[in-house]
């Protein structure tokens, strides 16, 4: 029989379960709590249940919980980088920010990755495998219990596409944001996706209140298949039709991220162009100077060069700010930490 993995189950579906054990309701309260307010690591610790019942789930569920391999901490700011191991021997990183308004945690979606963005180290090895809503929610309780502090915020922008994993996020966002659980608000979270064109409108049809950032990187179709091939797939254009949807939709406005590369996209005609595509578009832009991985030979733009790009966005009406760049002493790019320990476990 099938193990049934209890830490990826709903409130709901947990009860459903919880009653098929002859339990209950209230037992589905108390196990949710366990596993999705304090964060125990075995069923073990779960004191208020009866041996027996103890026992049943402990025969019939894997219970995920992540094993930390690794914690980097930026000695500029403080940000924290986790790499974890998951049961299969798979390996995931996690990355804690630290800012004034709380604390932030960026999460991966998938081991690995296949969308093959040109300078990303998450693409480099390809995808092993999706992540479960447990391995998604351990990343964050992990960290939470590391730190000791309340996570308020969650960015699911680490390896991974996470409309390529559509089901399982859906499901993790729901149990992140359930009143049972971390309560997180659905406005305290962001997705970031390259661009799957039918995954934003299904998602842009729940009408929820989440932030969908998209990695635009380009502002025309030609140079964004230089860097990503996902436009093979989808143009531009559809892409930017399926965003305006989504603020349609929602009334969630879109965030763009857009990757400054040296000498790639970062000169005045790009700018330029970025202005007018997204002129009157109510969105925010995040600058992101890229962060160099060895394998490509893609370089930062100069600071003067982001700046300038910065302001002639503002100048055009658009909001936009420089992501500040954290943790970049400690491996901070999608999948550096990942890939360096792949490459030493070889
Ligand atoms: N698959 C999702 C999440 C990726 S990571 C997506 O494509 O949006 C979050 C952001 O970091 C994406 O915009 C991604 O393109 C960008 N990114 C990845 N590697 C980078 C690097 N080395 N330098 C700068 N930005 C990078």
């Amino acid at each position: 029989m099938e193990r049934f993995d209890i830490k990826s189950a709903p409130y709901r579906q947990l009860t459903e379960y919880v009653a098929s054990l002859g339990e209950k309701p209230f037992r589905a309260k108390q196990i949710y709590e366990w596993m999705h307010v304090k964060h125990v690591t075995s069923i073990d610790e779960m004191t208020n249940l009866s041996k027996n019942l103890r026992e049943q789930l402990k025969e019939q569920c894997t219970f995920t919980v992540l094993k930390q391999i690794d914690v980097q901490i930026s000695k500029q700011d403080g940000t924290r980088k986790y790499l974890f191991g998951l049961s299969d021997g798979n390996v995931i990183e996690s990355v804690l920010m630290r800012y004034k308004h709380g604390n932030s945690v960026c999460i991966s979606s998938q081991a690995g990755c296949r969308m093959g963005c040109r300078f990303c180290a998450s693409t480099l090895d390809g995808l092993a495998r999706n992540l479960t809503p447990a391995e998604m929610l351990e990343q964050i309780y992990r960290i939470g219990c590391d730190i000791g502090e309340r996570i308020s915020n969650v960015v699911v922008m680490g390896s991974g596409e996470p409309l390529d994993n559509y089901d399982n996020l859906l499901v993790f966002i729901r149990m992140l944001t359930d009143e049972h659980g971390l309560n997180i608000s659905q406005r305290n979270l962001t997705v970031s996706t390259c661009g799957l064109v039918p995954r934003i409108r299904e998602l842009a049809d729940l009408k929820l209140q989440i932030t969908l950032a998209l990695s635009l990187h380009a502002s025309t179709q030609e140079k964004r298949l230089k860097l990503m091939p996902i436009a093979n797939k989808y143009d531009l254009s559809e892409v930017m039709e399926a965003c305006d949807y989504y603020f349609a939709q929602t009334g969630r406005r879109m965030t763009f991220e857009y990757s400054l590369v040296g000498g790639v996209n970062d000169t005045d005609a790009d700018a330029a162009e970025l202005c007018s595509m997204l002129k009157g578009k109510n969105c925010h832009i995040n600058l992101i100077p890229v962060n160099p991985i060895k394998e490509r030979d893609y370089v930062q733009s100069d600071r003067a060069v982001v700046e300038a790009f910065k302001q002639k966005l503002e100048r055009g009406g658009i909001n936009v700010t420089v992501r500040r760049e954290m943790g970049r002493d400690i491996d901070g790019a999608c999948g550096q930490l990942r890939k360096r320990h792949m490459d030493q476990s070889k």
